[in-house]
């Protein structure tokens, strides 16, 4: 094993490119921290039993992809393989839900894990942003969290998403339907695993990327036709409310999504650039989730987008985000001198709130200069004993290559002024 490398389907985020995932979770969390949504926090790991039931012992999530294993003390947990069901598990045990201000509108940020086959754009290690507005049965608010999602990929520059946009019924004709669909998968030529699915959960069959299944689905009964008053008035709502904010999205009827717990309204943002991982993010509504896992009836909706892949989309759009540089002013000592008054300045300039980094190991004022170049700083101040001999720090602007000398007395107030 080299123990230099990080596990199969994992990799690290480093400078410059880790500065593109801060954005991108920065630009996802914006819209929602301006629309009502609190931050929320839960464990890397929670009771394994939480996800079985919350998230669906037929999915792929729970019966392959989970990192499922039990403590010294024989606790049985899993590392989170996504983050609804920990989120309301959350708001349920604060009682969140009881405090008389539904929807209790939450947004999160984190690492999650599943054991899947790595690829490109798939890893064991991924991260994600998500929102969750829960107890409130509104298509406005279905609504509202597609179109803050929109609003954060625009915001990116991402152009070539598209968002699919589905209903999955209800309590009262989603089971008619499941039926339907059942008699007729089981006449189909299917192997041993999908046929056990078909008993389960029937319309993840239709979500099958093989051919060989997608070939036999053509006669498929379809939700839409079989979806209750109620569900079809809802949708329409949902559509009308994203056509009225200029949203532009596209009705699929085979979107069913991976997770057992989605009610009426289900999206997803494809993104074109992706290859076959081409699902930057997902969600909808999940009306019984509360209730799978043991709490009170809880109508609630809410998305994940993968980071990950929002910023691989980013990549192949070839969007490169403004990032500001890191540093402002470099210092560059030369000699002790220098150094103790330099490292006074650079200190004065952070308290002040201007970014500023100074050249370490005693370097020669080549090395240094490379260095000031690399940090991205606007301005570099140089000192040697001659300068600091005559009171001054030479002020070098690094795009024009002009430089001047400046009172050391002076130089935090002209900094700040040039830096704005
Ligand atoms: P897929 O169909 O690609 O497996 P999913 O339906 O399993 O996606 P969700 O559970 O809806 O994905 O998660 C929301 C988002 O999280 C996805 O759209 C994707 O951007 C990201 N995501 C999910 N799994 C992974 C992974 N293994 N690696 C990287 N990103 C992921
Ligand atoms: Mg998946």
């Amino acid at each position: 094993m080299n123990t230099f490398q990080a596990p199969k389907g994992t990799y690290d985020l480093l400078p410059p490119r880790s500065a593109t995932f801060l954005a991108v979770r920065e630009a996802i969390a914006a819209p929602l921290r301006d629309s009502g949504y609190g931050y929320v926090e839960t464990p890397g790991f929670e009771n394994v039993e939480l996800f079985a039931r919350g998230v669906g012992e037929s999915t792929d999530i729970v019966t392959k992809e989970m990192y499922a294993f039990e403590t010294k003390g024989g606790d049985k947990l899993a590392l989170r393989p996504e983050g609804t069901a920990s989120v309301l598990r959350a708001a349920l045990e604060a009682n969140l839900h009881r405090q008389g201000n539904l929807p209790v509108k939450l947004w999160y940020s984190g690492s999650y894990y599943r054991y899947e086959q790595p690829q490109a754009g798939r890893y064991r290690h991924f991260s994600q942003v998500g929102a969750e507005a829960i107890g409130a049965e509104d298509p406005a608010l279905d609504a509202e969290l597609i179109i803050l999602a929109d609003q954060a990929y625009r915001s990116l520059g991402l152009r070539e998403f598209r968002i699919l946009l589905n209903s999955l019924g209800d309590k009262e004709c989603r089971p008619v339907y499941r039926e339907a669909l059942q008699n007729f998968l089981r006449d189909l030529d299917l192997d041993d695993d999908t046929r056990r699915r078909i008993e389960i959960n029937p319309l993840r069959v239709l979500d099958d990327k093989r051919d060989a299944v997608q070939k036999q689905l053509g006669g498929a009964p379809m939700l839409r036709d079989y979806l209750c008053d109620a569900c079809k008035a809802y949708h329409e709502q949902v559509r009308e409310l994203l056509t009225a904010a200029g949203v532009a999205f596209e009705d699929d009827e085979k979107l069913v999504r991976g997770l057992d717990y989605y009610t009426r309204t289900t999206f997803e943002f494809v993104h074109g650039g992706l290859g076959s991982q081409s699902a930057v993010g997902g969600g909808g509504r999940y009306d019984g989730l509360s209730e799978m896992i043991g709490g009170p009836a809880l109508p609630s909706v809410g998305w994940a987008l993968g980071v990950d892949r929002t910023v691989l989309a980013l990549e192949a759009e070839g969007v490169e985000l403004d990032i500001p540089a890191a540093t402002s002013v470099y210092a560059v000592p030369l000699g002790d001198e220098a150094r103790r008054v330099l490292f006074g300045i650079v200190t004065d300039l952070r308290k002040a709130g201007v970014a500023a980094d100074f050249s370490y190991g005693g370097k020669g004022l080549k090395g240094a200069m490379k260095n000031a170049n690399r940090s991205g700083a606007r301005y570099a101040i140089v000192a040697g004993e001659r300068d600091l001999a005559d009171g001054v720090v030479q002020l070098k602007d690094m795009e024009s290559g002009e430089q001047e000398p400046v009172p050391v007395a002076e130089v935090l107030t002209r900094l700040r002024a040039l830096l704005g």
